[in-house]
């Protein structure tokens, strides 16, 4: 089995950013990045509060220049997703069949989109129900579309609709929006965006050709909009299964750590799969470079 010095799980700006620190400090590190390069950010647009890009940067290209960074540097990429591990073993399998034995492993995989839970959301993905209003908001230009929630997400899912679509709907369940003040000003600024306040949507409507449209819920009230996509944006779920409940984790399936370090010597953890109260790329990338860091320490203080 094959030993690797730094390991890391993940394809976002704390796994690149770890990789890129691994490689300065002569670790080798190998990262596992999952089927999605890139992370989060790749179903973002464009970031205005990275530091260093006065005029804002697009968020797909950042991200593919830090793995450019993270390749160019040395590190070893491979293109599947942590299946298990045994920390105690220090060993991770991976969905290819491989099993890579570690000496530190830096955990990177963040968080993935939230879905309603109804039948009918099953029933239309990728027929007009999609978590990713970048990949698919092409397919809806002229059309009339519906982004579900209050935050700072859905709000740049909406704008970026907005620019698309004729009309877009932000179907919002409390009577606020969660979304940063800049952001909401954005989003009331917008024209063809309405926002439904205190409004849950009881189901999907559609036929085989996919999305027509949505019942919703206000007060008790039900009534229906006519649209032809719907876009989730309610939220992420860590991706923490794979580590069989080898660490503690909160409430809601995030790492419990103390800052980048876990309970198990030689394991840390970066970015958004973490508990913290900040989830943003610039948060992810600084939690990356301490992890690398801290593997660096462990290996020469540690062993
Ligand atoms: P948030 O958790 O901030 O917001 C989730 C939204 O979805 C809330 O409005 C929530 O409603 C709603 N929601 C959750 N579950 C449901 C449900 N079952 N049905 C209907 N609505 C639901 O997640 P985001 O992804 O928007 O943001 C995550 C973090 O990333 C935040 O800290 C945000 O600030 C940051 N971010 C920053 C950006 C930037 O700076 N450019 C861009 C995007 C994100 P409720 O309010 O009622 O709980």
């Amino acid at each position: 089995m094959r030993n690797i010095k730094c390991l890391i799980i993940g394809g976002g700006p704390a796994a690149y950013t770890a990789a890129i620190y691994a490689c300065r400090a002569a670790l080798k590190p190998t990262v596992v990045e999952g089927p999605e390069p890139g992370g989060q950010l790749m179903t973002s647009t464009r970031i205005e509060n990275y530091p260093g890009f006065a005029e804002g940067c697009d968020a797909q290209s950042l991200m593919m220049d830090m793995r450019k960074q993270a390749l160019n540097l040395g590190t070893e990429f491979i293109s599947s997703s942590a299946r298990e591990c045994d920390l105690e073993a220090k060993t991770v399998s991976l969905e290819n069949g491989e099993t890579l034995s570690f000496t530190t492993l830096v955990i990177a995989t963040g968080a993935s989109a939230k879905y309603l839970g109804l039948e009918s959301e099953k029933r239309f993905i990728g027929m007009g129900v999609s978590a990713c209003a970048t990949c698919d908001g092409f397919f809806y230009r002229g059309l009339k579309v519906a982004v579900v929630g209050g935050g700072d997400s859905a709000c740049e899912e909406a704008l970026y609709l907005s620019g698309l679509a004729e009309k877009v709907y932000m179907i919002v369940r409390k009577d606020y929006l969660r979304a940063s003040m800049a952001m909401q000003e954005r989003v009331r600024k917008t024209e063809n965006i309405e926002i439904l306040f205190g409004c849950v949507t009881e189901e999907i409507l559609g036929d085989a050709m996919g999305v027509k449209g949505a019942r919703l819920k206000r007060n008790g009230e039900i009534f229906e909009i006519s649209i032809d996509g719907f876009f989730l944006s309610i939220g992420r779920h860590p991706n923490t299964e794979w580590l069989g409940g080898q660490l503690p984790l909160d409430e809601n399936s995030y790492i419990v750590s103390d800052g980048v370090k876990t309970s198990k010597k030689g394991v840390f953890v970066a970015g958004d799969v973490r508990n913290t109260d900040f989830r943003q790329v610039v948060t992810a990338a600084a939690d990356g470079c301490r992890a690398a860091l801290e593997a660096e320490k462990y290996i020469k203080n540690e062993l």
